[in-house]
């Protein structure tokens, strides 16, 4: 699938207002909430994952913090 099809589904657009690029990784939860009720979650995560530039929250997870971690579930 590719990035924009599922871009358009993510649930980050609908809130405007939750920071997903925090400065410390403790700040990063009300992010990962909207993650975790996401519909294509599983497809940003693996975008996320493929791009060692990636910063902030992705898929539920922090980056670059969480990548190995992230990885290691893959
Ligand atoms: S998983 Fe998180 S960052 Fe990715 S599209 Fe969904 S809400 Fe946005």
């Amino acid at each position: 699938m590719p990035a924009s099809d599922w871009q358009a589904d993510g649930l980050c657009k609908e809130y405007p207002d939750v920071d997903f690029f925090p400065e410390r990784v403790k700040d990063a939860q009300p992010a990962r909430e909207v993650c975790d009720r996401c519909l294509v979650q599983k497809e940003c995560k693996a975008f996320a994952l493929a791009d060692a530039a990636t910063r902030g929250v992705w898929g539920g997870f922090s980056f670059p913090e969480e990548r190995d971690a992230a990885r290691e579930t893959q």
